[in-house]
């Protein structure tokens, strides 16, 4: 009995340590029989290059690995720190290849003098924060700085640097960021080298870098942000990595001599005017005879004097955004089931549209796609499942102009929530004053503004019981029935008014 007690106690406290992350790091366990060189010494034995950090998935449960994303260094040497113990780790000397670059961790000799710096704090890392007293017009930034690892360069670094004209940039491996504005003016700047680790670039960085010939945007980038190589004048071609799933407003715009463009099948979302004055928006044979201009299956632009009916290509994956914006003679629009995204402002002030048919891929809609669209009266669909997910950004949804709601040619009164819905989002009937009533069923939730302004709605069939109702209550947005009428809800054992009183049956 007793020594049951204890094996139990045991395994509890093996389980607590293993919790903590203390048997990982092989400091004072009794099973961890890896290749650790004992406790403080990081003994010449490190040199095999065994035990290497960041590779928890290796063999047994404890394999003795520490943990540590960025090397240290100082002159000869370069080891990690281990963020569980504290402990130093794969300590070596620096091998330097023929660049005076060291392969095991990116050390270099050669770099420019004089930056300026911000330690981070949580990571123990250095942000590169401005030019400083550096003179270097063909700039290196270090991948160290006083022995910690440079891993971003701050918003706005070397914006309208006018202290030092930049003509070419190296950024090291290591660094993941690159902030907002970065680089934005730098009219000097030629060539830039943005390394692999690179995974976000911020709005606007290379924004105004006039003389900028190429860049290769690294693999590991999955957003193209508003603005970043916006009047890149001197810019031929781009190529978006695969991966990438957005391309922001104005991205590209007026880089005046960007002719050959790739986009990715991964694009999903293209902003307002991200390819606006290139030299292939530019191109009059680039635009159909409908005045349309399409890049493979993106919709990246419409002239503005598209009239009456247009359906959208078949396949078409995206309207970007703006693309249909004021076209004040265009009546009606048939979106095929094949586009995702409907861009932001993309209807904005359609002021002639009168009917648009939607899509059952659609799966978002961006800001304000429809807003201005005074004279909208039917919003078609043939797929209300699809309708009830589609994630509607800020005022972007058609009904919102007072449109009426057809399931393919039949006017819907009477709105049946089909059975595999389990969430109906923000804003789906906004303003659908017309609607008397709706079915629904437990095992949902609704969100915020769903029913909003839906004035006429009086009766609410209920597939559950009164309590079932209560809990679709709960978990759905306190908003979501905001301004409808005051409705009975029907529900199999019992009736419950709109904020009122409960009748069981
Ligand atoms: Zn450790
Ligand atoms: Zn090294």
């Amino acid at each position: 009995m007793k020594h049951k007690l204890l094996t139990m106690l045991l395994a509890i406290v093996a389980a607590f340590c293993l919790c903590l992350g203390l048997a990982a790091c092989g400091g004072n366990g009794p099973d961890t029989g890896g290749s650790q060189t004992g406790q403080g010494g990081n003994g010449p034995g490190d040199s095999s290059g065994g035990t290497e950090t960041e590779n928890p998935g290796g063999g047994g449960t404890g394999g003795g690995t520490h943990a540590a994303e960025y090397f240290q260094v100082d002159e000869t040497n370069h080891w990690k720190i281990c963020t569980d113990c504290g402990e130093k780790f794969s300590e070596g000397k620096h091998n330097f290849n023929s660049d005076n670059t060291c392969e095991t961790c990116g050390y270099s000799t050669i770099y420019s003098k004089g930056l300026q710096y911000s330690h981070n704090i949580i990571t123990d890392t250095y942000t590169v924060s401005g030019i400083g007293t550096a003179t270097d017009t063909e700039l290196i930034i270090p991948a160290y700085y006083e022995g910690k690892a440079v891993a971003s360069i701050r918003d706005d670094a070397f914006k309208n640097c006018w202290e030092v004209k930049l003509i070419s940039v190296k950024i090291p491996d290591g660094v993941t960021s690159i902030g907002s504005s970065a680089f934005m003016g730098c009219t000097n700047l030629e060539s830039v080298e943005i390394p692999n680790s690179v995974i976000s670039i911020g709005q606007g960085a290379f924004q105004e870098c006039t003389a900028l010939a190429s860049v290769k945007i690294p693999d590991g980038v999955t957003s193209i942000e508003n603005g970043t190589f916006q009047e890149c004048r001197n810019l031929t071609s781009i190529e978006i990595p695969n991966g990438v799933t957005s391309i922001g407003g104005g991205a590209f715009a007026s880089c005046s001599k960007l002719r050959t463009i790739v986009i990715p099948d991964s694009v999903i979302a293209i902003g307002s005017n991200a390819f606006r004055a290139t030299a292939y928006y530019n191109n009059d044979s680039n635009w159909d005879s409908n005045g349309m201009l399409y890049y493979g299956n993106f919709l990246i632009g419409a002239s503005g004097t598209l009239s009456g009916a247009y359906t959208i290509k078949p396949n078409t994956k995206l309207i970007a955004g703006s693309v249909f914006s004021w076209c004040e003679q265009l009546t009606s629009i048939e979106i095929p089931d094949s586009v995702v995204t409907i861009g932001e402002s993309a209807f904005y002030h359609c002021s002639e549209l009168k009917s648009v048919t939607i899509g059952k891929g659609v799966t978002s809609i961006g800001m304000a796609a429809f807003h201005w669209c005074d004279k909208l009266q039917k919003v078609i669909i043939s797929d209300l499942a699809a309708w009830c997910n589609i994630e509607f950004e800020y005022a972007s949804n058609p009904l919102i102009n007072h449109a009426h709601l057809y399931l393919g040619a039949e006017k819907v009164n009477e709105l049946v929530i089909p059975d595999e819905v389990t969430e109906i989002k923000k804003d789906a009937f906004y303003n659908c004053d017309w609607l008397t009533s709706v079915t629904l069923h437990s095992g949902m939730t609704i969100r915020e503004e769903a029913f909003q302004n839906c004035t006429g709605l009086t009766d609410i069939h209920f597939k559950g019981t009164v309590e079932e109702w209560q809990v679709l209550e709960e978990a759905s947005d306190w908003n979501w029935n905001y301004n409808t009428g005051n409705y009975t809800v029907t529900c199999t054992n019992g009736t419950v008014k709109k904020n009122g009183p409960i009748t069981y049956f």
